[in-house]
């Protein structure tokens, strides 16, 4: 076995159906008096039952939370915290709502409880990006790392089917680059494959049958274990490129993440026998990355970046910042190649790993 160095996060998980009734307890033992609950204004029936549900434990509502953290909504949410004398957060919704949680918790160094409604997996995590002046900076920092996470499959029953094969491969994008990650280890090697693994079953069952309450908790179960991977995993070229195409082209994230996984792992499957062999025993087929591209085209979700709006010209572009900060990949990065990736994501070709 090759050396590696593993580094756990400390955070409580708590996984199941119901386990909401287990909130009050967790904001005592977090010895928090107020909790300022979060979320969107999609979910705000969500958010004013955790509010209920809180009684005199809760400071109120905070719904506005919006995609990429923009520090406008954050410096909103921070004077509701301070005008409603709050002194801990509820989370309830996806990377959105969980990034504002993050946000404040910078900030004031609040407690954090967070219950997950999608599969983006920033629950386990110490990375914060926010949006000012429209550029968006990334930082990780023990600061934002919620302190307990409450995975209740019942709020998740409402993520629309397609959503939820999006969201299910953003994970599964996680746990394909800690396979080949600079900083692969063997316990997040188990992690990984177990979480594609569990997310494969899923999704094709919620895409016919969303209420299946097997399938959601499955999508769960590999959702926390893709997080974690995320968390102390490392990223490659696949995350570089939504990163790049996110931030150059105002791209959706987890869509994005969708499109270009299949394209960015065939673009390193040559370089990374050992991630493959998982990879073909977590998606039982010979060709993961094709397997994926079915998985999300089978699932309704859209396959090719025209058609979430990016123009052709683009790909040059798109080229030419993916390369202007080199970065660690299993693969050297050539020019042609990249531009082969992203060319073959804005087409929507399937490819043949
Ligand atoms: P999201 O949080 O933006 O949610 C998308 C929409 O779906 C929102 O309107 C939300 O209210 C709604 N929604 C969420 N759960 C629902 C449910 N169960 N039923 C019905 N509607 C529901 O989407 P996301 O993909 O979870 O998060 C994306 C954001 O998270 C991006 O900004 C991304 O950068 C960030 N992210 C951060 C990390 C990290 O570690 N910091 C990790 C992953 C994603």
């Amino acid at each position: 076995m090759k050396d590696f160095t593993y580094t756990g996060l400390p955070a409580k998980v708590i996984f199941g159906s119901g386990t909401v009734g287990r909130l009050t307890g967790e904001v005592d033992e977090l010895g928090i008096g107020r909790a300022l609950v979060l979320t969107t204004p999609q979910q705000v029936d969500q958010g004013n039952e955790l509010v209920e549900r809180l009684g005199g434990k809760s400071a109120g509502l905070f719904a506005n939370a919006a995609m990429h953290t923009p520090v406008s909504v954050t410096n909103d949410a921070i004077q509701a915290f301070e005008n409603l004398d709050a002194d801990g957060i509820v989370s309830i919704g996806g990377g959105s709502t969980i990034g504002l949680g993050k946000a404040i918790a910078l900030r004031t160094d609040a407690p954090q409880i967070v219950l997950p409604t999608t599969y983006a997996g920033s629950e386990m995590t110490t990375i914060i990006g926010q949006t000012e002046d429209g550029e968006k900076t990334t930082q990780k920092t023990m600061k934002v790392l919620p302190e307990t996470v409450i995975y209740d499959i019942d709020y998740t029953m409402s993520l629309p089917p397609v959503m939820s094969v999006t969201s299910g491969i953003n994970a599964i994008a996680h746990a394909v680059e800690a396979l080949y990650a600079e900083n692969s280890n063997p316990i997040l090697n188990l992690m990984a494959e177990q979480g594609i693994t569990a997310l494969m079953r899923a999704l094709p069952v919620i895409t016919d049958e969303p209420e299946n309450r097997g399938a959601r908790s499955d999508a769960a179960y590999g959702a926390w274990l893709c997080a974690v991977c995320l968390a102390t995993g490392g990223v490659a070229l696949h995350h570089k490129l939504c990163h790049v195409l996110g931030g150059s082209f105002d791209l959706p994230h987890a869509e994005t993440h969708t499109i270009v996984l299949p394209h960015a792992l065939a673009y390193n499957a040559p370089a990374v026998e050992d991630a493959m062999a998982s990879l073909r025993r977590a998606t039982q087929s010979n060709t993961p990355a094709g397997s994926f591209y079915d998985l999300a085209k089978n699932g309704g979700a859209q396959v090719a970046l025209k058609e979430l709006g990016m123009a052709e010209q683009g790909i040059d572009q798109a080229v030419d910042i993916t390369l202007r900060n080199p970065y660690w990949n299993p693969r050297p990065l050539e020019e042609e190649g990249i531009r082969n990736i992203i060319r073959a994501a804005w087409a929507g070709d399937r490819p043949g790993y």
